[in-house]
């Protein structure tokens, strides 16, 4: 069965903002689906109820048998098998790039200092930070610290990872850098659902694209089609 499916996702906001309308989307183990459409389309709504970071009004969500509206449901627990990068690295400043990236497996998953920094070093290494371990977010690129912070998810050992227009943010100099770990990310079989308006990378990495607009997926295309010139 596909690890996300969402059924018929509604959102309205307190403030009666009808962010998203009967949203269904399935994703299979190790697709990477490239969501695009215009801003205040519903992207980044939809890819935080994702991981409850919203919760949606009405509709279901299921994410590796875990339903999301069900009650007894653990937000913790899904956090866990899902990891999210966002458009801000939001890293703690206080903290060196090992240490962000430690933090979580020792506070949430309860792992060592040992454990954890084995880990910690493995993922920054992957990313291409092992001569920056000892760097605080503030002598660290843009780019950097972005990496940064695709580590630190992964240092949850998470099944899916959403990406929030993780490049927006940074000099274009530096996304590159991002969408480089990002295609590695995707060729080692991660599941991931990426919000960006990166053209390129949807065309090259994308198994599926989806197309948002006023709240609604209008469209799923292979990226051979949606990038077809006619
Ligand atoms: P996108 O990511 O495509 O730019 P968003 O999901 O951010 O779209 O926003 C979808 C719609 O929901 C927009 O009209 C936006 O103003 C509204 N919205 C987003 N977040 C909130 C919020 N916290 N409260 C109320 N309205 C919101
Ligand atoms: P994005 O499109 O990347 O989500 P936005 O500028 O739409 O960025 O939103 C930035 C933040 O403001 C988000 O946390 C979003 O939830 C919130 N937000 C967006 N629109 C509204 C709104 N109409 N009312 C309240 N919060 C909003």
């Amino acid at each position: 069965a596909a690890i996300i499916q969402a059924r018929h996702v509604d959102k309205t906001y307190p403030n009666g903002c009808h962010a998203l309308k009967k949203v269904s989307l399935d994703v299979n183990r190790g697709e990477v689906v490239v969501i695009i459409g215009p801003s205040g389309s519903g992207k980044s709504t939809f890819l935080r109820t994702l991981n409850q970071l919203e919760t949606i009004s009405s509709g279901s969500i299921d994410i590796d048998g875990i339903e999301l509206t069900d009650k007894a449901t653990n937000i913790n627990k899904v956090r866990e098998e899902v990891g999210m990068v966002f458009q801000s690295f939001n890293l703690f400043p206080h903290k060196t790039a090992l240490g962000n990236v430690m933090l979580s497996p020792m506070k949430v998953l309860k792992k060592t200092e040992a454990e954890a920094g084995i880990h910690a070093r493995e993922l920054l290494t992957r990313v291409g930070l092992a001569e920056r371990m000892q760097n605080y977010p503030s002598r660290l690129s843009g780019g950097q610290q972005q990496r940064v912070a695709i580590a630190r998810a992964l240092a949850m050992r998470p099944k899916i990872m959403l990406f929030d227009e993780p490049t927006s943010a940074l000099d274009p100099e530096m996304v590159g850098e991002v969408l480089d770990v990002m295609q590695g990310l995707a060729q080692e079989g991660m599941t991931m659902v990426v919000v960006t308006h990166e053209m390129g990378f949807a065309k090259e990495v994308a198994d599926r694209v989806v197309f948002m607009e006023d709240g609604e997926l209008i469209l799923e295309e292979t990226p051979e089609k949606f990038f077809e010139s006619d």
